[in-house]
Formats: structure tokens, C-alpha cells, sequence
């Protein structure tokens, strides 16, 4: 007769969020920090590129465990719909949602500050395309950011970039804003910066509390004169206006 293993989590299944963040946080440090192949293991919203040929074996290695789910699930794949799905979505997760993790930095150039601008620069209604590290569910939204350059300025259209890269990854947004400024603080050396991004969570939305899909998380990163000087703070937070 098969023996079927216990199944370890049922206990935690009728848990509300709250509670099952405090049982889970107090089994940390319980996983390899190794994979089974050798790789080292890295946090979801980390990065370590990759080359061509691990990015294939990845995927088929992904679409076999996807597999393995619909049976479990009891998905029939002969349903024309589910055929190819377990590749769909394999593909979708490395190639498009956690591209961020395996593709190295974006080429950012930095032009020097000839004029000596001393006011605010700012882009706004930045494209925010994430996903939630604790669902993997879609985190969608905008970034503004802002700064006062010293030495050196930035083309605008590469915030575009440089927010890209960090939001395809699993995230969550307090995080998401730290890296930003944390790049761009280490490539421009500002006077002044800020990163405000405003999101809709669909882990919010589509389960949990399911909130309305019109409520939105807001962040904000301060560094240098926008965290000190409040006059500057209330000019950029008055210039991006409603996000
Ligand atoms: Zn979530």
C-alpha cells in the first residue's frame, strides 16, 4: 500500500495572514542557502545574471515542476487551454515577471552637471510592473522620482530602465523604493533625492481583504536635502502632485 506523506502545512492553512507571517517568521533560517545543482540561492529581489543556456534549462526545469502542479491540482492537460500553460508560464516568470533577478544592470551613461542645475529634476508616471514576494502576485502602479544634481545629471528616459530592472523581480514596495534610490544615490551622488511610487496589490485585491481595486500603497524614499529640508520635500511632493 503507498504511504502518503503527511502533509506538513495543513495546520497553517485556515491561519489569517497575521498569524501565519509569526508562525512562518519563526521557522527562519530553516532552507539551504544552496540549490540542489549548486547554485547559490539569493534573496527574490536579488540579482545574478545568467547566461543563455542556464536560462533554457531553467525554463524546462520550471515547465516540468508546473506540470507536476496541474496534477496535483487535477488540471486535465488535454484541455486544449491547459496544453502549453505550465511552459506559458514558465517562460512568462523568467523571461518577463522575475527578469530583473538574471539580467545584469541596465547601461546607465551620466553626462556632467555643466550648467551647475541646482533644482529639482523630476520624471514622473514611471511604469511600476512588480510582483509581491509574499503571493507572487502583480504589484501595479507608478514612481516619481525626483533630485537636485551635483556633479552629474542623468537621461530621464533611463529611470525607466533602472525602475524596470528592480521591480521585475518579487518584491515588496518598502523594498522596491530602497534599492532605487540606493542605485541612484551610488551612480549620482545627489544633493537631493526622492522616490515616491504608488501601487495597486493585487494580493490585496483578488484575496485577502479584497480591497476595491481603486486603494493604492504609497512609499516614499527621502535622501540627502529632500529628507532634511522640508521646503524642498513639500516643492517636490507638490510637483508630482497625485500619482
Ligand atoms: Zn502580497
Amino acid at each position: 500500500m503507498m504511504s502518503m506523506e503527511k502533509p506538513q502545512r495543513t495546520s497553517l492553512v485556515d491561519l489569517d495572514d497575521e498569524e501565519l507571517e509569526r508562525q512562518l517568521l519563526r521557522k527562519g533560517h530553516l532552507y539551504p542557502t544552496e540549490s540542489t545543482l549548486g547554485h547559490r540561492l539569493f534573496d527574490a529581489n536579488g540579482n545574478a545574471p545568467i547566461s543563455n543556456d542556464e536560462r533554457m534549462m531553467m525554463i524546462d526545469q520550471v515547465e516540468q515542476k508546473y506540470a507536476e502542479i496541474f496534477d496535483i491540482l487535477r488540471i486535465d492537460r488535454n484541455d486544449p487551454n491547459s496544453t502549453d500553460t505550465p511552459f506559458r508560464l514558465s517562460r512568462m516568470w523568467i523571461n518577463e515577471l522575475l527578469a530583473g533577478r538574471y539580467t545584469p544592470a541596465p547601461k546607465i551613461t551620466v553626462f556632467p552637471n555643466r550648467k551647475h542645475v541646482d533644482e529639482l529634476v523630476i520624471s514622473k508616471g514611471i511604469k511600476v510592473m512588480s510582483v509581491c514576494s509574499h503571493h507572487w502576485q502583480p504589484i501595479s502602479g507608478t514612481c516619481a522620482i525626483g533630485y537636485v544634481p551635483r556633479d552629474k545629471v542623468i537621461g530621464l528616459s533611463k529611470f525607466t530602465r533602472i525602475v524596470e530592472w528592480f521591480s521585475r523581480r518579487g518584491q515588496i514596495q518598502e523594498e522596491l523604493g530602497e534599492q532605487i534610490a540606493d542605485f541612484l544615490v551610488d551612480m549620482l551622488d545627489p544633493i537631493a533625492l526622492g522616490v515616491v511610487i504608488s501601487s495597486k496589490h493585487y494580493c490585496m485585491i483578488a484575496r485577502g481583504v479584497e480591497a476595491h481595486d481603486s486603494s493604492v500603497m504609497i512609499t516614499s524614499v527621502m535622501r540627502g536635502d529632500l529628507a532634511t529640508n522640508h521646503v524642498l520635500r513639500n516643492e517636490f511632493l507638490q510637483l508630482i502632485g497625485e500619482q
